[in-house]
């Protein structure tokens, strides 16, 4: 049996709509917009595509954009200046730093410069460390949207089996802790794991995020399983693929998430939600 299609950009519309409706009354009842300040160095195409699209998700949700687009030469204490304003505007309640940051630019030092109680893609070591205690401020963007994606199958995380592959800081490790503070049994899988097919084929919630095309193929699916696929590959013919071999896992997984189209459109509207849940604390509604 084909599996169920776990629609991001459906649901993230919906998600959205939500947004954008709290964003109104927020601003009727205690006159706050809530901001993001984008920050783009340099001119990497994909990276502004990127930020381009946040922008354009706030402008529809009601969001104020504060936008920063430095050249590639600005130096590190140009870019901590800048951070320090926006840590202290009161039009802002959430700062995107977009990365990657040029390599003369130490892009640790700067997301530990950005406010933590601003710090809108979650990326800031108290965020993270709130995180691991199980009492987030701020959520990462991308397994945010995850978890909202497997809640959205009404599949039960309690109890899973769960398997994550990747252990990045901003997908991997977070959904991974995210997964265990909702009960589930959690692995996580990197480049040295051993047996990757029949750690993965125990899992009956799935998560990968490795950025290699169509790596998970079906024989390391368990039948039934809930699928996310993170990753965003360009074939040689200009195709957008995930790391997730769809159509054959489709026949093997009850849920599946499509790329594009699945954890992309819900990662932006994450960052939605965090500037808005910031502006909401800053409103003393959070
Ligand atoms: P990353 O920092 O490069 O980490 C990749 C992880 O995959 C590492 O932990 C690595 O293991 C592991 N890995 C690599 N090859 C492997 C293999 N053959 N078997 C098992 N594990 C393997 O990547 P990332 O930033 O987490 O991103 C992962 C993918 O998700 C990329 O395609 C990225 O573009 C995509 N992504 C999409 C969104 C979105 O919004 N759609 C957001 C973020 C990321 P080691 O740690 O052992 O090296």
């Amino acid at each position: 049996m084909a599996a169920r299609l776990i629609d991001g950009k459906s649901l993230a519309q919906t998600i959205r709509e939500r947004i954008a409706k709290e964003v109104a009354e927020l601003h009727a009842k205690a006159g706050i917009r809530p901001g993001l300040a984008t920050i783009l160095v340099g001119e990497d195409p994909a990276s502004q595509l990127y930020v381009k699209n946040k922008q354009k998700a706030c402008d529809a949700a009601g969001i104020y954009v504060d936008d920063h687009k430095l050249p590639v030469s600005t130096t590190q204490s140009e870019l901590l200046a800048l951070l320090d304003k926006a840590n202290r505007d009161h039009r802002i309640h959430g700062i995107l730093v977009q990365l990657p940051l040029p390599k003369h630019i130490d892009s640790r030092v700067v997301l530990e410069a950005v406010a933590p109680t601003k710090d809108a893609d979650g990326f800031h070591p108290y965020n993270l460390g709130r995180l691991v205690e199980g009492t987030p401020m701020f959520e990462a963007c991308t397994p945010k949207g995850i978890i909202k994606m497997i809640e959205s199958t009404g599949v039960t995380i309690e109890g899973k089996r769960a398997v994550v592959v990747g252990r990045s800081n901003i997908v991997g490790k977070p959904v991974a802790l995210m997964l265990l503070h909702r009960h589930a049994t959690v692995t996580v899988c990197h480049s040295r794991t051993r047996d990757l097919p029949a750690v993965c084929r125990e899992a009956e919630l799935l998560v990968v995020a490795i950025g290699k095309a169509r790596f998970v193929t079906a024989d390391m699916v368990r039948e039934g399983a809930v699928v996310i696929d993170v990753g965003t590959n360009r074939l040689p013919d200009g195709k957008f693929v995930g790391d997730v071999d769809f159509d054959p896992v489709s026949q093997r997984a009850g849920w599946i998430s499509p790329v594009p189209g699945g954890v992309g459109p819900m990662t932006i509207t994450m960052l939605l939600d965090n500037t808005l849940e910031s502006a909401k604390r800053t409103a003393g509604q959070g």
